[in-house]
C-alpha cells in the first residue's frame, strides 16, 4: 500500500484565499474552538464545512494559548502564516482571556483575511471533559445542557467547572446570537458494552452513583478512527483498529465496527496506561497501604497518583519523554530507561488484551505528542510483535515525525501500524457546524 503521508502531510494548513462559499456552494463557517482549563484557555479559529469526506477544505486560521489566568497571564497567539505573538498581561478570568483572544483575532496584527469583527465568528465549540451517561454525542448548548454538565461535576470535579466557566464567559460575550456547541471527551466511549464499562464492584454502586468506566480522549480516538477510514476509503462499520493516544495523558481504545468497544481510562483519566505524571493501573490496595505507612491523607494520595507518578515518578527526573530518551541515550540513566521500559510494556499489555478482546484487528494507530513524534518509542512498542503479524518497517517509521501521517509497517505485514496525527479541535469545529446546520452527527 502507498504511504499515506502525501494525503495530509506536515504543514497541512492550507493558505488559500478566504471565501465564505466554496465554488460548489458548500457553506463554510468560522468556528471558534475553546478549551478552558483551571487557569488556562486554548483556542483555535477554524474555517470548516459539512464535507467530512473530502475533509481537506478546513483551514486553521489561528490558534493560541493563554496561561496563568488570574494573575500576570502568559499569552501566545499564532496565525496561519506561522507568525507568533508572545506577551504577558494581567487577565482576571476566563471572560478576560476570551476578550483578549478576540481582540487579537480581529486585529490587523493577526491579519486574518475576512476576520475584522466579531461577526466573522459564526459559532463556538467547547471541549467538555465529562458528559457522564447523559451525553452520548455532541450537542448545541441550551440551559438543559448546562444543567446536565453541572450534574456531571461530581464525576469530573477538576475539569467540568472550568469547562463551564469557558461556556459562561463565551455566552456573556457573544450573547444568544452565536450558536455554541459542546463536544465531550467521554461521548465516543458511550458505545462500550456493559462488560467493558462495569467494574467488578457491587452492582448497586453503579445504580446509585453511576460508578463505572467512562473513558476519555474520546474526541481524539474518534478523529483517528475517522481519519483512518477516510484514508482507506472504507465504511465506518469496517473500522477495526486499536487507537493509541500517547501524550502527557495516554490511553488506548479498541475500536470495533467504528465504535469504541473498550478503552483504557476509567471513571477518571487515571486508569490504564503509564502517563507523564499519572500511574495508570495500580493495585487499589496501594492507597490504603500508603495511608498507613506514610500517614498520607486522601488528597496526598490523589496528588501522588496524578501528579508525582508515571514517567516522572519512576525516573525521578521528568515527565517529558524527549528528555527521558536523551538521558538514556547520553548518560545511560538507569531509571530513565526503566521508566521508558515500563511505559512501553504497559502499552504492549493493552495491545495484547485488545487483540484478544477484539478477536484480532486490522491496525494499530499511534497519535499524540509521543505517538506522533517518537519513532523510537513506536519501534520499541512494535518490537517482537511478529507473533500477531506486525512487522515494522524501521525506515518508514523513522520518517514519520512532526505531523506526518502514514503507514509504518512493512509490505505484507498482516497487522498494520500507522501514525495519524490527532486533531481534536477540527472534530469539535466540524461537530459544531453540523449541529448549527442541523445536519446529522456521525456516530
Ligand atoms: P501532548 O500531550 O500530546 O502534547 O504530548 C506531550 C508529550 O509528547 C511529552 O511527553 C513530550 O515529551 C512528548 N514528545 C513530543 N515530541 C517528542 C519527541 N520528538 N520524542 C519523544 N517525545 C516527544
Amino acid at each position: 500500500m502507498l504511504p499515506i503521508s502525501h494525503i495530509n502531510g506536515p504543514g497541512a494548513i492550507p493558505s488559500g484565499p478566504f471565501s465564505f462559499f466554496f465554488p460548489d456552494n458548500v457553506p463554510t463557517m468560522n468556528v471558534l474552538v475553546l478549551n478552558a482549563g483551571s487557569s488556562s484557555l486554548k483556542f483555535q479559529l477554524i474555517d470548516t464545512d459539512l464535507d467530512m469526506i473530502a475533509g481537506n477544505r478546513d483551514r486553521r486560521l489561528a490558534r493560541g494559548v493563554i496561561e496563568r489566568i488570574g494573575s500576570q497571564a502568559l499569552i501566545s497567539f499564532e496565525n496561519a502564516a506561522g507568525n507568533i505573538v508572545r506577551t504577558a498581561q494581567p487577565i482576571r478570568d476566563h471572560r478576560g482571556a476570551i476578550d483578549a483572544a478576540l481582540r487579537w483575532l480581529v486585529s490587523d496584527e493577526a491579519g486574518i483575511e475576512g476576520v475584522s469583527s466579531l461577526s466573522a465568528i459564526h459559532a463556538v465549540g467547547h471541549r467538555v471533559v465529562h458528559g457522564g451517561e447523559k451525553f452520548t454525542n455532541s450537542t448545541l448548548i441550551t440551559p438543559e445542557v448546562i444543567k446536565g454538565i453541572e450534574e456531571c461535576i461530581a464525576l469530573a470535579p477538576l475539569h467540568n467547572p472550568d469547562n463551564l466557566r469557558g461556556i459562561r464567559a463565551a455566552t456573556e460575550i457573544f450573547g444568544p446570537g452565536i450558536p455554541q456547541a459542546v463536544v465531550f471527551d467521554t461521548a465516543f466511549h458511550q458505545s462500550m458494552p456493559e462488560a467493558s464499562y462495569l467494574y467488578a464492584l457491587p452492582y448497586q454502586l453503579y445504580r446509585r452513583y453511576k460508578l463505572r468506566r467512562y473513558g476519555f480522549h474520546g474526541t481524539s480516538h474518534r478523529y483517528i478512527a475517522y481519519r483512518y477510514r477516510t484514508i482507506l476509503g472504507i465504511p465506518k462499520s469496517d473500522v477495526n483498529v486499536i487507537t493509541i493516544h500517547l501524550g502527557n495523558g495516554c490511553s488506548a481504545t479498541a475500536v470495533k465496527g467504528g465504535r469504541s468497544l473498550d478503552t483504557s481510562m476509567g471513571l477518571t483519566p487515571l486508569e490504564g496506561l503509564v502517563m507523564g505524571t499519572r500511574s495508570g493501573d495500580i493495585d487499589p490496595a496501594i492507597i490504603e497501604y500508603l495511608m498507613a505507612m506514610e500517614g498520607f491523607g486522601i488528597e496526598q494520595v490523589d496528588a501522588l497518583l496524578n501528579k508525582q507518578s508515571g514517567l516522572l515518578g519512576i525516573s525521578g527526573l521528568t515527565n517529558d519523554m524527549r528528555e527521558l530518551l536523551a538521558e538514556e541515550r547520553e548518560h545511560g540513566d538507569r531509571r530513565a530507561r526503566l521508566a521508558i521500559e515500563i511505559f512501553v510494556q504497559r502499552i504492549k499489555k493493552y495491545i495484547g488484551a485488545y487483540l484478544a478482546e477484539m478477536n484480532g484487528t486490522d491496525a494499530i494507530i499511534f497519535a499524540g505528542g509521543i505517538g506522533e513524534n517518537s519513532a523510537e518509542i513506536r519501534s520499541r512498542i512494535c518490537r517482537d510483535m511478529g507473533w500477531c503479524g506486525l512487522r515494522l518497517d524501521e525506515e518508514r517509521n523513522a520518517k514519520l515525525v512532526a505531523g506526518a501521517e502514514g503507514e509504518i509497517t512493512a509490505d505484507g505485514s498482516t497487522l498494520r501500524a500507522y501514525v495519524i496525527p490527532t486533531d481534536e479541535e477540527l472534530l469539535i469545529a466540524r461537530d459544531t457546524v453540523r449541529l448549527v446546520e442541523r445536519a446529522e452527527l456521525p456516530r
